[in-house]
Protein backbone atom coordinates (compact mmCIF):
# COMPACT_ATOMS: atom_id res chain seq x y z
CA UNK A 1 0.00 0.00 0.00
CA UNK A 2 2.50 2.30 0.92
CA UNK A 3 4.36 1.70 -2.27
CA UNK A 4 1.37 2.50 -4.30
CA UNK A 5 0.68 5.81 -2.54
CA UNK A 6 3.90 6.60 -2.76
CA UNK A 7 4.02 6.20 -6.32
CA UNK A 8 0.88 8.24 -6.52
CA UNK A 9 2.32 11.12 -4.91
CA UNK A 10 5.32 10.56 -7.43
CA UNK A 11 3.13 10.77 -10.78
CA UNK A 12 0.86 13.53 -9.15
CA UNK A 13 3.97 15.77 -8.53
CA UNK A 14 5.17 15.35 -11.91
CA UNK A 15 1.94 15.88 -13.44
CA UNK A 16 1.85 19.40 -11.88
CA UNK A 17 5.18 19.84 -13.09
CA UNK A 18 4.16 19.34 -16.42
CA UNK A 19 1.27 21.65 -15.92
CA UNK A 20 3.53 24.79 -14.49
CA UNK A 21 5.89 24.23 -17.19
CA UNK A 22 3.38 24.16 -20.25
CA UNK A 23 1.46 27.07 -18.45
CA UNK A 24 4.61 29.28 -18.60
CA UNK A 25 5.21 27.88 -21.84
CA UNK A 26 2.16 28.98 -23.17
CA UNK A 27 2.60 32.22 -21.90
CA UNK A 28 5.91 32.84 -23.36
CA UNK A 29 4.38 31.74 -26.44
CA UNK A 30 1.92 34.57 -26.44
CA UNK A 31 3.49 37.28 -24.70
CA UNK A 32 5.46 39.28 -27.59
CA UNK A 33 1.88 38.84 -29.72
CA UNK A 34 -0.11 40.09 -26.83
CA UNK A 35 1.93 42.70 -26.59
CA UNK A 36 1.65 44.05 -30.38
CA UNK A 37 -2.01 43.18 -29.66
CA UNK A 38 -2.24 45.93 -26.90
CA UNK A 39 -3.66 42.98 -24.73
CA UNK A 40 -1.92 44.77 -21.81
CA UNK A 41 -4.07 48.18 -20.21
CA UNK A 42 -3.41 49.74 -17.46
CA UNK A 43 -5.68 50.43 -14.35
CA UNK A 44 -5.43 53.26 -12.05
CA UNK A 45 -6.35 53.31 -8.30
CA UNK A 46 -6.83 56.94 -6.68
CA UNK A 47 -5.25 57.79 -4.02
CA UNK A 48 -7.06 59.83 -1.73
CA UNK A 49 -6.21 62.19 1.15
CA UNK A 50 -6.31 60.29 4.65
CA UNK A 51 -10.29 61.68 5.02
CA UNK A 52 -10.92 60.11 1.39
CA UNK A 53 -12.44 63.95 0.36
CA UNK A 54 -9.85 64.63 -2.20
CA UNK A 55 -7.85 62.47 -5.16
CA UNK A 56 -3.72 63.38 -4.77
CA UNK A 57 -2.98 60.80 -7.39
CA UNK A 58 -2.98 57.34 -8.22
CA UNK A 59 -1.15 54.42 -8.89
CA UNK A 60 -1.19 52.17 -12.32
CA UNK A 61 -1.41 49.08 -12.18
CA UNK A 62 -1.06 46.51 -15.62
CA UNK A 63 -3.70 43.78 -16.48
CA UNK A 64 -3.83 41.27 -19.53
CA UNK A 65 -6.97 41.36 -21.41
CA UNK A 66 -6.47 38.19 -23.21
CA UNK A 67 -7.89 37.06 -26.72
CA UNK A 68 -10.92 35.84 -25.18
CA UNK A 69 -11.10 38.91 -23.03
CA UNK A 70 -10.27 36.92 -19.90
CA UNK A 71 -8.16 39.13 -17.27
CA UNK A 72 -5.19 37.75 -16.13
CA UNK A 73 -3.76 39.67 -13.01
CA UNK A 74 -0.23 40.79 -12.53
CA UNK A 75 1.04 38.30 -9.79
CA UNK A 76 0.15 35.68 -12.31
CA UNK A 77 2.80 36.42 -15.09
CA UNK A 78 4.92 38.84 -13.80
CA UNK A 79 7.03 36.47 -11.50
CA UNK A 80 7.81 34.73 -15.25
CA UNK A 81 8.09 38.50 -16.94
CA UNK A 82 11.36 38.97 -14.37
CA UNK A 83 12.45 35.69 -15.18
CA UNK A 84 12.60 35.91 -18.89
CA UNK A 85 13.49 39.71 -18.84
CA UNK A 86 10.10 40.54 -21.27
CA UNK A 87 9.05 43.03 -17.69
CA UNK A 88 11.77 45.34 -19.17
CA UNK A 89 9.61 45.80 -22.31
CA UNK A 90 6.29 45.11 -20.50
CA UNK A 91 7.25 48.07 -17.87
CA UNK A 92 8.18 50.58 -20.73
CA UNK A 93 5.44 49.79 -22.63
CA UNK A 94 2.51 50.28 -19.41
CA UNK A 95 4.94 53.74 -18.72
CA UNK A 96 4.80 55.14 -22.36
CA UNK A 97 0.90 54.21 -21.95
CA UNK A 98 0.28 56.22 -19.44
CA UNK A 99 2.61 59.33 -20.66
CA UNK A 100 0.35 58.80 -23.42
CA UNK A 101 -2.92 59.12 -21.23
CA UNK A 102 -1.52 62.21 -19.62
CA UNK A 103 -0.61 63.83 -22.50
CA UNK A 104 -4.22 63.74 -24.25
CA UNK A 105 -5.71 65.08 -20.57
CA UNK A 106 -3.38 67.96 -20.79
CA UNK A 107 -3.84 68.70 -24.51
CA UNK A 108 -8.14 68.79 -23.74
CA UNK A 109 -7.43 71.04 -20.92
CA UNK A 110 -8.72 68.29 -18.10
CA UNK A 111 -6.88 68.31 -14.81
CA UNK A 112 -3.65 65.82 -13.98
CA UNK A 113 -2.99 64.12 -11.03
CA UNK A 114 0.60 62.71 -10.23
CA UNK A 115 0.47 58.79 -11.30
CA UNK A 116 2.56 56.22 -10.30
CA UNK A 117 4.08 53.45 -12.36
CA UNK A 118 5.88 50.31 -10.95
CA UNK A 119 9.59 49.45 -12.35
CA UNK A 120 11.09 46.03 -12.01
CA UNK A 121 14.43 45.69 -10.02
CA UNK A 122 15.63 44.63 -13.81
CA UNK A 123 15.58 48.01 -15.14
CA UNK A 124 18.38 49.23 -12.29
CA UNK A 125 20.82 47.29 -14.20
CA UNK A 126 19.98 48.50 -18.03
CA UNK A 127 22.99 51.08 -19.08
CA UNK A 128 20.26 53.04 -20.85
CA UNK A 129 17.24 52.67 -18.45
CA UNK A 130 16.94 56.54 -17.91
CA UNK A 131 17.63 57.71 -20.79
CA UNK A 132 14.67 55.42 -22.36
CA UNK A 133 12.34 56.91 -19.57
CA UNK A 134 13.37 60.16 -19.97
CA UNK A 135 13.16 60.09 -23.37
CA UNK A 136 9.74 59.20 -23.34
CA UNK A 137 8.42 61.88 -20.69
CA UNK A 138 9.87 64.73 -22.91
CA UNK A 139 8.21 63.26 -26.16
CA UNK A 140 4.94 63.45 -24.32
CA UNK A 141 5.97 66.35 -22.82
CA UNK A 142 4.88 65.44 -19.29
CA UNK A 143 5.80 68.18 -16.54
CA UNK A 144 8.34 67.71 -13.90
CA UNK A 145 6.58 66.10 -10.25
CA UNK A 146 3.75 64.59 -12.24
CA UNK A 147 5.28 61.26 -12.77
CA UNK A 148 6.67 58.90 -9.72
CA UNK A 149 8.65 55.85 -10.58
CA UNK A 150 8.04 52.81 -7.72
CA UNK A 151 10.80 50.77 -6.72
CA UNK A 152 10.44 47.77 -4.60
CA UNK A 153 11.88 48.07 -0.88
CA UNK A 154 14.06 44.82 -1.03
CA UNK A 155 15.89 45.71 -4.30
CA UNK A 156 16.81 48.89 -2.47
CA UNK A 157 18.83 46.93 -0.07
CA UNK A 158 20.60 45.14 -2.68
CA UNK A 159 23.02 47.77 -3.70
CA UNK A 160 22.41 51.01 -2.09
CA UNK A 161 25.24 53.07 -4.02
CA UNK A 162 23.59 52.32 -7.29
CA UNK A 163 19.90 53.11 -5.87
CA UNK A 164 21.41 55.98 -4.95
CA UNK A 165 22.67 57.39 -7.78
CA UNK A 166 19.79 56.05 -10.40
CA UNK A 167 17.23 58.08 -7.43
CA UNK A 168 19.47 61.14 -8.16
CA UNK A 169 19.40 61.03 -11.81
CA UNK A 170 15.96 60.71 -12.19
CA UNK A 171 15.13 63.47 -9.57
CA UNK A 172 17.21 65.82 -11.75
CA UNK A 173 15.03 64.40 -14.56
CA UNK A 174 12.10 65.76 -12.65
CA UNK A 175 10.78 61.94 -11.58
CA UNK A 176 9.54 61.75 -8.20
CA UNK A 177 10.93 58.09 -6.66
CA UNK A 178 8.94 56.12 -4.13
CA UNK A 179 9.71 52.96 -1.81
CA UNK A 180 7.43 50.24 -2.62
CA UNK A 181 5.85 47.38 -0.26
CA UNK A 182 7.79 49.64 2.64
CA UNK A 183 7.86 47.65 5.97
CA UNK A 184 7.66 44.34 4.29
CA UNK A 185 11.21 43.37 4.36
CA UNK A 186 14.23 43.98 6.89
CA UNK A 187 14.65 47.49 5.60
CA UNK A 188 16.48 49.76 8.29
CA UNK A 189 15.86 53.27 8.82
CA UNK A 190 19.35 53.76 7.12
CA UNK A 191 18.24 53.21 4.10
CA UNK A 192 16.12 56.45 4.42
CA UNK A 193 19.45 58.41 5.13
CA UNK A 194 20.65 57.21 2.56
CA UNK A 195 18.39 57.34 -0.31
CA UNK A 196 16.67 60.81 -0.61
CA UNK A 197 13.16 59.34 -1.77
CA UNK A 198 10.73 61.16 -2.05
CA UNK A 199 7.42 58.82 -1.05
CA UNK A 200 7.45 55.68 1.34
CA UNK A 201 4.67 52.96 0.62
CA UNK A 202 3.81 51.26 3.38
CA UNK A 203 3.13 47.65 2.39
CA UNK A 204 -0.23 46.61 3.49
CA UNK A 205 0.95 43.46 5.69
CA UNK A 206 2.73 45.84 7.53
CA UNK A 207 -0.36 47.83 8.37
CA UNK A 208 -2.56 44.58 8.58
CA UNK A 209 -4.42 43.78 11.99
CA UNK A 210 -1.18 45.76 13.80
CA UNK A 211 -3.04 49.38 14.14
CA UNK A 212 -4.22 48.09 17.58
CA UNK A 213 -1.15 46.12 19.15
CA UNK A 214 0.83 49.08 21.02
CA UNK A 215 4.05 47.91 19.55
CA UNK A 216 3.00 48.22 16.22
CA UNK A 217 1.24 50.99 16.65
CA UNK A 218 4.39 53.20 17.97
CA UNK A 219 6.39 51.74 15.54
CA UNK A 220 4.37 52.98 12.46
CA UNK A 221 3.59 55.98 14.15
CA UNK A 222 7.48 56.97 14.27
CA UNK A 223 7.87 55.86 10.64
CA UNK A 224 5.36 58.24 9.54
CA UNK A 225 6.78 61.18 12.05
CA UNK A 226 10.22 60.41 11.06
CA UNK A 227 9.04 60.11 7.08
CA UNK A 228 7.27 63.74 7.77
CA UNK A 229 10.37 65.23 9.44
CA UNK A 230 12.80 64.54 6.72
CA UNK A 231 9.93 65.46 4.18
CA UNK A 232 9.07 62.27 2.27
CA UNK A 233 5.31 61.98 2.07
CA UNK A 234 3.41 58.75 3.21
CA UNK A 235 1.11 56.63 1.34
CA UNK A 236 -0.26 53.59 3.09
CA UNK A 237 -1.44 50.34 0.93
CA UNK A 238 -4.05 48.16 1.15
CA UNK A 239 -6.11 50.01 3.34
CA UNK A 240 -10.21 48.32 3.86
CA UNK A 241 -11.66 49.13 7.13
CA UNK A 242 -12.65 52.07 8.72
CA UNK A 243 -10.74 51.27 11.92
CA UNK A 244 -7.24 51.09 9.70
CA UNK A 245 -8.36 54.72 8.26
CA UNK A 246 -8.78 56.35 11.53
CA UNK A 247 -5.73 54.73 13.02
CA UNK A 248 -3.82 56.68 9.73
CA UNK A 249 -5.39 59.69 10.29
CA UNK A 250 -4.52 60.26 13.77
CA UNK A 251 -0.82 59.48 13.03
CA UNK A 252 -0.45 61.35 10.30
CA UNK A 253 -0.36 59.68 7.08
CA UNK A 254 -0.07 61.81 4.48
CA UNK A 255 -2.40 59.20 1.49
CA UNK A 256 -4.23 56.25 1.45
CA UNK A 257 -4.51 54.26 -1.22
CA UNK A 258 -6.93 50.95 -0.57
CA UNK A 259 -10.10 49.22 -1.49
CA UNK A 260 -11.77 51.14 1.54
CA UNK A 261 -12.06 54.45 -1.25
CA UNK A 262 -11.48 52.62 -4.15
CA UNK A 263 -10.34 49.43 -6.62
CA UNK A 264 -7.98 50.01 -9.38
CA UNK A 265 -10.39 50.98 -11.94
CA UNK A 266 -10.49 51.46 -15.65
CA UNK A 267 -9.28 54.49 -17.30
CA UNK A 268 -12.65 55.76 -18.42
CA UNK A 269 -13.88 54.41 -14.76
CA UNK A 270 -11.45 56.86 -13.38
CA UNK A 271 -11.87 59.62 -15.61
CA UNK A 272 -15.68 59.66 -14.34
CA UNK A 273 -14.08 60.09 -10.94
CA UNK A 274 -11.55 63.23 -11.79
P1 LIG B 1 1.96 46.89 -5.75
O1 LIG B 1 2.82 47.75 -6.59
O2 LIG B 1 2.29 46.85 -4.30
O3 LIG B 1 0.47 47.39 -5.99
C1 LIG B 1 -0.55 47.36 -5.03
C2 LIG B 1 -1.37 46.08 -5.12
O4 LIG B 1 -2.28 46.04 -4.01
C3 LIG B 1 -2.26 46.01 -6.37
O5 LIG B 1 -2.40 44.65 -6.77
C4 LIG B 1 -3.58 46.54 -5.84
O6 LIG B 1 -4.71 46.15 -6.62
C5 LIG B 1 -3.60 45.90 -4.48
N1 LIG B 1 -4.49 46.60 -3.54
C6 LIG B 1 -4.76 47.91 -3.45
N2 LIG B 1 -5.60 48.19 -2.44
C7 LIG B 1 -5.90 47.00 -1.85
C8 LIG B 1 -6.74 46.63 -0.75
O7 LIG B 1 -7.38 47.44 -0.09
N3 LIG B 1 -6.77 45.30 -0.44
C9 LIG B 1 -6.06 44.36 -1.14
N4 LIG B 1 -6.18 43.09 -0.77
N5 LIG B 1 -5.27 44.69 -2.19
C10 LIG B 1 -5.19 45.99 -2.54
P2 LIG B 1 -2.28 44.18 -8.29
O8 LIG B 1 -2.83 45.21 -9.21
O9 LIG B 1 -2.78 42.79 -8.38
O10 LIG B 1 -0.69 44.18 -8.52
C11 LIG B 1 0.14 43.31 -7.82
C12 LIG B 1 1.60 43.68 -7.97
O11 LIG B 1 2.02 43.48 -9.32
C13 LIG B 1 1.89 45.15 -7.69
O12 LIG B 1 1.98 45.37 -6.30
C14 LIG B 1 3.22 45.33 -8.40
O13 LIG B 1 4.28 44.87 -7.60
C15 LIG B 1 3.05 44.40 -9.59
N6 LIG B 1 2.71 45.24 -10.78
C16 LIG B 1 1.50 45.70 -11.19
N7 LIG B 1 1.62 46.42 -12.35
C17 LIG B 1 2.95 46.42 -12.65
C18 LIG B 1 3.73 46.96 -13.74
O14 LIG B 1 3.26 47.66 -14.66
N8 LIG B 1 5.08 46.71 -13.69
C19 LIG B 1 5.67 45.96 -12.70
N9 LIG B 1 7.01 45.76 -12.75
N10 LIG B 1 4.98 45.46 -11.67
C20 LIG B 1 3.64 45.67 -11.65
MG1 LIG C 1 3.28 49.68 -6.50
MG1 LIG D 1 5.29 47.21 -6.73
MG1 LIG E 1 3.05 47.93 -2.91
Amino acid sequence: ALSHNVNEYYYFYHSQMREHLLKEADIESKMDKALENKEFVFFLQPKFNVNGEKILGAEALVRWIDSQQQMIMPNDFIPLFEKNGFILKLDEYVFESVCQYMSSRISQHQNVIPISVNISRLHLYQHDFIERYVKIKEKYQIPDQLLELEITENILLEDVKRVQTIVAELQAHGFLCSIDDFGSGYSSLNLLKDLPINVIKLDRFFLKDNYNVVRSYEIIKSVINMAKSIDIYTVAEGVETKEQQQFLQTIGCDMIQGYIFSKPLPIDEFNKYL
